[in-house]
């Protein structure tokens, strides 16, 4: 056995999102195995083509969109209020999250203009409703969750994109005592509406929250979440004074762990791939 696919067959058998055992055949020459990539592209395009009739002619909508449908009605159980938070925010926003010029993240940071950026987060924008909310519906509990995009500068490909989609939830006025536990409920509830049963927790550093907590998935750990609680010295700045937990996940991550996907491009926003199906069939 003296031959193996080209960079360029296993790149198109990846796209067409061939099986891992195909990926690593080994064949007798160079003749039988592009004899064999022939037969195997025509199958996977086959495949594809049918995947993408059941899109177009019963699904209706993409993975991604139904997740965040299932999320949706599983907050809605929990007593979480959706919200809609802009896009665009301000530099003083950013700055509020200690993210300044000389902040690490700073350079991630996609600029408007020198007054507003894209949001890298949906934390400003929450932080906003969390004190009018609070101060409104004084001494009830406050649940809200915001699902948007987010935009950040990433360097590393596989599990990051430029534009991705959070959804960030919080809770407010909980026992101080019964955060981590309220944390651990919640993150159930969410991996379970995902269809994910099996993850860890890990306490992991974070360059804006000091320490978070984070929901970790597969034996090469993919994050899919991270978790925080207040007090938190950050919110002094945005004058809030309640105890609170929040929860931030990548609903791209929950897809890339839930199917197994090692890259993150084909759940992503896309004019290449729908629904994970590469468009050039
Ligand atoms: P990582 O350490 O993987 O770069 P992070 O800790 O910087 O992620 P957070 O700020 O904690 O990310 O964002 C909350 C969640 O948003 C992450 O757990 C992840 O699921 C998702 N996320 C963050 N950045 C990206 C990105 N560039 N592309 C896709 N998803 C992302
Ligand atoms: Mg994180």
């Amino acid at each position: 056995m003296n031959s193996s696919w080209t960079e360029v067959q296993r790149h198109r058998l990846k796209e067409l999102n061939g099986p891992e055992k195909d990926l690593e055949t080994a064949f007798e020459d160079d003749l039988q195995r592009n004899r064999a990539f022939q037969k195997l592209e025509k199958q996977l395009v086959y495949q594809e083509r049918k995947r993408l009739d059941r899109l177009l002619d019963t699904r209706f909508r993409p993975l991604r969109c139904e997740l965040e449908s299932l999320l949706i009605d599983a907050l809605k159980c929990e007593g979480f209020t959706r919200v809609e938070t802009p896009t665009i925010i301000s530099q003083n926003d950013l700055e509020r999250m200690s993210i300044d010029r000389s902040h690490p993240f700073n350079d991630q940071v996609y600029r408007v203009d020198s007054k507003h950026c894209l949001r890298p987060m949906l934390a400003p924008g929450l932080y906003r409703l969390m004190k009018d909310l609070a101060r409104i519906r004084s001494g009830k509990p406050v649940r809200i969750f915001e699902i948007g995009p987010c935009f950040r500068k990433e360097t590393s490909g596989a599990r990051h994109a430029g534009e991705f989609t959070m959804l960030n939830l919080v809770e407010m006025r909980i026992q101080k005592g019964s955060r981590r536990f309220r944390i651990e409920t919640l993150a159930k509830r969410i991996m379970h509406a995902a269809g994910i049963d099996t993850y860890d927790l890990v306490d992991e550093p974070s360059e804006v929250y000091n320490t978070t907590l984070d929901i970790v998935c597969g034996s090469d750990p993919l994050e899919v979440a991270s978790c925080a609680m207040g007090p938190h010295p950050l919110d002094a700045a945005w004058g809030i004074i309640d105890t609170w937990v929040g929860l931030g996940f990548g609903l791209e991550r929950l897809l890339m762990a839930r199917e197994n996907s090692p890259g993150i491009g084909k759940w992503c926003k896309s004019v290449s791939y729908l629904d994970g199906i590469r468009l050039t069939l």
